[in-house]
């Protein structure tokens, strides 16, 4: 492994990417590489540039769609205990990337802070959250970030606090490419109040969302002032299938793999929803999943 040398211990090649996707779909990256410190991810940074290898940063994988063909490129993620830190200090949380969402929503629970319980039941990592700025309609992360740790791909690290940062629906202005860690700013409150809010918002997730499906969230971005799923409702979609992609009846923006499903299906499906949405309404869907080709 020339190009990764003296790297081996964390750098797998022609890696299945599926398993590390909700969706479990799609093909081997040509590496698949989890660094132990900031120190090595700079040095696969370096590495990549100077052999011009494409870079694609992964989370948990709740939010992607991998090409069936797989990739030909590094698929980096920040799991190492480096990047799975959390430092309360105060009402303030330092973070990691590598730091499971929900685990998290839970520990600001257990310490009485409140400021991230609208993203109980987010499937994720801090670092995915803060990139998608991810939440719904109880509010969305980017509320609460103070400061993010970030890489740019020349390997050097920086922060980027407010007011310089800007969230805004499912996206913000950090184009870094790699996401450390964040600052939130949460607030002192009744663990109780809290945790009856978290409730809420898990029954309300389990009432409208197909949740032990294989998923990937809202496949489509509400546009300005309506709801995605409702178009797509409205446009007589719910059960649709392409190949073993189908529009829940449960909520018509998710897009639930059945067995066999391929993610060429999944993109297929997808197509036809926007057609048919534009057809009908004149509008444009736009894809909140990211797809990796
Ligand atoms: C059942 C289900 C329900 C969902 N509900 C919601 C919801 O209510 N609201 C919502 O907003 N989303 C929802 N999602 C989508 C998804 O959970 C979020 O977008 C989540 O924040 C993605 O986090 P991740 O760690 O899985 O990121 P990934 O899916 O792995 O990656 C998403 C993006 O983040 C980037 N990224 C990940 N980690 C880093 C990092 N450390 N540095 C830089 N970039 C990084 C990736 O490159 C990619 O661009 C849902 C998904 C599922 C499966």
């Amino acid at each position: 492994m020339g190009i990764f040398s003296g790297l081996e211990t964390i750098v797998e090649t022609n890696h299945p990417l599926a398993a590390h996707t909700w969706y479990g779909l799609g093909g081997p990256a040509d590496y698949f590489i989890r660094p132990a410190t900031v120190q090595q991810l700079k040095e696969v940074v370096q590495r990549c540039r100077e052999n011009k290898i494409h870079i694609f940063v992964m989370g948990f994988g709740s939010n992607l769609l991998v090409s069936d063909e797989g990739l030909h490129a590094a698929v980096i993620k920040l799991e190492a205990d480096e990047f799975e830190h959390t430092n309360f200090e105060d009402d303030q949380i330092i973070v990691g990337a590598g730091v499971e969402l929900s685990k998290l929503v839970l520990e600001c629970v257990q310490k009485g802070l409140s400021g991230i319980e609208a993203l109980t039941g987010i499937p994720g990592s801090v670092g995915g959250a803060v990139r998608m700025n991810a939440g719904g309609n109880f509010g969305d992360i980017g509320a609460v970030v103070e400061s993010v740790t970030l890489m740019d791909n020349h390997g050097n690290v920086f922060e980027k606090k407010k007011p310089e940062l800007i969230f805004d629906y499912r996206s913000t202005n950090i184009t870094a490419k790699f996401i450390l860690g964040a600052r939130l700013q949460l607030a002192s409150a009744d663990p109780e109040q809290i945790m009856r809010t978290v409730k809420e918002a898990w029954i309300s997730r389990k009432n409208t969302q197909p949740l032990n499906t294989r998923n990937c969230g809202c496949v489509f971005k509400n546009p300005r002032g309506v709801s995605a799923g409702a178009l797509i409702d409205r446009a007589g979609l719910k059960g649709l299938q392409v190949g073993g992609a189908v529009v829940s009846e449960k909520h018509a923006n998710f897009i639930i793999a059945e067995k066999g499903c391929k993610s060429r299906d999944v993109i297929r499906l997808m197509d036809v929803i926007k057609q048919r949405v534009k057809e009908q309404f004149d509008i444009e869907l736009e894809p909140e999943i990211e797809i990796w080709k």
